[in-house]
């Protein structure tokens, strides 16, 4: 069972893995919570570069970074761990490629889909969870954590805006496979409308 979490900065994807991961763990499930950029060791050097690389990286050279590491993550580690029967729980996918190199980098959006299925070989999740937060939620939630709000401080706030349409759009485009959690609510009650979806899947 691939399971993967999509959202801005700030949504709450890594707090929302980690509660289903220790659900999961707890009813016998052995998981593998992972993430991309740098899943992997490959990845972990690939996210060095489009994370923190000083200057442009152009946009086109952007997507062919973060799909090089899906492919070392999906054959590599995602792949093996669903032979085994694993459950792979996941914060960001291919769906963050469309709205962030597509939508957000205005490269197209099926065209960077199509990268992506290539560089995984046509992996896609059985359920995909949208944590959808508006900018200055998820801004002021970072703050209040002292966290980096990564790009949020160096693009403008219409970057923000278009990555999140695309997110809304990529689950208005496949309803079974996406659900959406209003990311604003207490993080206790967004647990449990996942573990409800995630409960029918097991
Ligand atoms: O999810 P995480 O906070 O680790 O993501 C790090 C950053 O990478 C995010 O701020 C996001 O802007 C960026 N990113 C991206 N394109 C992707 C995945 C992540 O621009 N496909
Ligand atoms: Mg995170």
């Amino acid at each position: 069972l691939f399971i993967t979490l999509e959202g801005g900065d700030g949504s709450g994807k890594t707090t929302q893995s980690q509660l289903l991961t220790d659900w999961l763990e707890q009813r016998g499930r052995t998981v593998l919570r992972t993430r991309e950029p740098g899943g992997t060791e490959v990845g972990i050097a690939i996210r060095e570069i489009v994370l923190h690389h000083r200057g442009e990286i152009a946009p086109r050279a952007e997507a062919l970074l973060y799909a090089a590491d899906r492919a070392q993550h999906v054959a590599t580690a995602v792949r093996p761990a669903l032979a085994r029967g694993d459950v792979v729980v996941q914060d960001r996918y291919l769906d963050s490629s469309v709205a962030y190199q597509g939508a957000g980098r205005v490269l197209d959006g099926t065209e960077v889909r199509n990268l992506s299925l290539w560089a995984a070989e046509g992996l896609l999740p059985r359920l995909t969870i949208l944590l959808d937060l508006d900018e200055s939620a998820a801004r002021g939630r970072l703050d209040a954590a002292n966290k980096r709000f990564d790009r949020l401080e160096a693009e403008k706030s219409d970057f923000h805006g278009r990555v999140r349409d695309a997110f809304l759009a990529l689950a208005a485009a496949e309803p079974e496979r996406f659900l959406i959690v209003d990311a604003a609510l207490p993080v206790e009650q967004i647990a449990a409308v996942i573990r409800d979806r995630v409960a029918a899947l097991l």
